[in-house]
């Protein structure tokens, strides 16, 4: 099976597609965990970096563990580490949204597999939040990209960009969920923490797949 973004033709996961990758969005995220912190320390509570950077140490830890597995249950116990790990409102949440891509995913999955399980992770973490969008989330960049991965002009280019437009569009909102909304009117003006840490991932996985 093969992916084809754009016009790149890219192999899919039976093959060292799920290493390359999970190792991609980790150091994505580790990399930039004093970002991420920087980020929460102007409307949180400056642990988002670190929060992150502790889950995906201990997912890159349990590597061998999570690989001998099937995709959907390699990305049901990377959910689970994270829960376990990040802590915060953000590991049972990004947990969800691993573990519901890991109850939706089939072992060999298609673009439009992809497309139809970011989705519903999205419903997800909407549900287990109990949060909706523009409330200034990772909601914010996990939902547009869900929607432009379904509607079929998705390039690698193009979900890089909504992406990145997607955090930076939380910037001037107003937090509604989680501890930045405590700030109310303050929140205005801060980039949210999660939506960055959504956008690095997704990047990650774009640049890694194109090769
Ligand atoms: P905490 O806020 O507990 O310190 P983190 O700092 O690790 O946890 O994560 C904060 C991020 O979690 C926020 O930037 C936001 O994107 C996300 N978040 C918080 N609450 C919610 C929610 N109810 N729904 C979706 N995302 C949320
Ligand atoms: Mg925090």
């Amino acid at each position: 099976m093969f992916f084809v973004i754009g016009r790149k033709t890219v192999p899919t996961f039976p093959d060292h597609a799920l290493r390359k990758l999970l190792d991609a969005v980790a150091r994505r995220i580790i990399d930039h965990a004093e970002e991420l912190t920087a980020l929460d320390s102007a409307i949180g509570d400056a642990d988002h970096g670190l929060n992150m950077k502790r889950g995906f140490e201990a997912v890159l830890t349990d590597k061998a563990n999570i690989l001998a597995k099937p995709l959907p249950d390699a990305l049901k116990a990377i959910g689970m580490t994270l829960v376990m790990k990040v802590g915060g409102a953000s590991g049972p949440l990004y947990g969800t949204l691993f573990m519901a891509l890991g109850k939706e995913l089939p072992a060999d999955p298609t673009p439009a597999d992809l497309a139809r399980a970011l989705a519903a992770a999205v419903e997800a973490i909407k549900a287990r939040g109990k949060a909706d969008f523009d409330n200034k989330t990772m909601l914010d960049v996990l939902g547009p990209v869900a929607r432009h991965l379904a509607d079929g002009t998705a390039t690698f280019e193009s979900v890089r960009a909504l992406a990145h437009a997607r955090a930076e569009a939380t910037v001037p909102m107003k937090a509604i969920k989680g501890r930045a909304s405590f700030l109310g009117e303050r929140s205005i003006g801060h980039m949210d923490p999660g939506a960055r840490s959504s956008e690095l991932m997704i990047t990650a996985l774009c640049d890694e797949l194109e090769g």
